[in-house]
């Protein structure tokens, strides 16, 4: 498996993580840097496999961070 399995990248920003933001208001040129709505930023979304992973894995991801609080407490 390969990691561009799980995400791909952004084809609305092309990886860059916003868009360019050219907007003209009347005779104003503003060059706004947004990010991008599509990705939220990040320039990659997650694949359908990636997203199914993510929801597999999160709950051990929280589970590690959870533990060693739990050990302490006992
Ligand atoms: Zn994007």
């Amino acid at each position: 498996m390969l990691i561009s399995d799980l995400k791909k990248t952004c084809n609305e920003c092309e990886g860059s993580g916003y868009i360019r933001g050219l907007k003209e208001l009347g005779t104003i040129q503003i060059n706004l840097r947004q990010l991008c709505h599509v990705c939220s930023g990040k320039g990659f979304n997650l694949t359908e496999l990636g997203y199914d992973l993510w929801k597999l894995y999160k709950p051990m991801i929280q589970n590690l961070i959870n533990d060693p609080l739990k050990k302490r407490t006992e």
